[in-house]
């Protein structure tokens, strides 16, 4: 099986009706490659009108959700909800979650297994900190991140829905991109594990994109790699040359 090129954007807590009107005016109009798949995370707030002004053959996704149904949890949205107004898809345990709101990666896990309960499909990011880099701690921390969902999805079935994101939080909007080679032996990593840990299939199925300051000048280089299958983007998916980056492959 092939797997399909995807790109998200993470807009993050960025966007007012007036620019996601201009901005899907403009992504609408761009002529994008045929077979890329493309996804767009957006503030809750805004799915309804992501989805209704976005071309239809993008996906719209949340940019977090809770693990319950519903109840007292003020402020938070439900996997549930995400679906009800229109997301397909989620992005879950990104690592503004992870570091500022304290997630953990249990809690991660539970989250990705509600999300494809209800029919989500989940963009599940992982990825190590600066200091976790430099002391050769990148797999080991890439690998419990991942660990914890497996330990709850352990089939291969689970991981149809799920592609993950490896993004090393260093290179998240610092504008320092990892290289070409250092994506490529983390996603190597992560293929071999999900091998280990689930199947041959799982490790040969599962898409996994690279996010970290990706931009329309570094993304075809990095893109190129074999166990590179897209890229999570967020600064430069807030603009209408996020359609260059899909176009990456071209
Ligand atoms: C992200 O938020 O997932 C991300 C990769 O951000 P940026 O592209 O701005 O580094």
């Amino acid at each position: 099986m092939t797997r399909t090129f995807l790109v998200g954007g993470n807009w993050k807590m960025n966007g007012s009706v007036k620019s996601i009107e201009s901005l899907t005016g403009a992504l609408n109009a761009s002529d994008i490659v045929e077979g890329t798949e493309v996804v767009i995370g957006a503030p809750a707030v805004y799915i309804p009108l992501l989805a209704e002004k976005l071309r239809k053959d993008w996906g719209v996704a949340g940019e977090n959700c809770h693990d319950e149904d519903s109840g007292a949890y003020t402020g938070e949205i439900s996997a549930e909800m995400l679906k009800d107004v229109g997301a397909k898809w989620v992005i879950l345990g990104h690592s503004e979650r992870r570091n500022i709101f304290g997630e953990s990666d249990e809690f991660v896990a539970k989250k990705t297994k509600k999300a494809l309960s209800v029919g989500l499909k989940v963009i599940l990011c992982c990825g190590e900190l600066l200091e976790e880099r430099e002391a050769g701690a990148t797999q080991q921390v890439v690998e419990r991140q991942l660990k914890a969902v497996i330990d709850i999805l352990p089939n291969e079935k689970d991981w149809e829905n799920i592609v993950i994101a490896y993004e090393p939080v260093w290179a998240i909007g610092t504008g320092k991109v990892a290289t070409p080679e250092q994506a490529q032996e983390v996603h190597k990593d992560i293929r071999a594990f999900l091998s280990r840990l689930i199947s041959a299939g799982a490790a040969e199925n599962t898409r996994i994109i690279y996010g970290g300051s990706v931009n329309e000048k570094n993304c075809a280089e990095i893109g190129r790699k074999p166990d590179v299958d897209g890229f999570l983007v967020g600064g430069a998916s807030l603009k209408p040359s996020f359609a260059d980056i899909c176009n990456a492959m071209k």
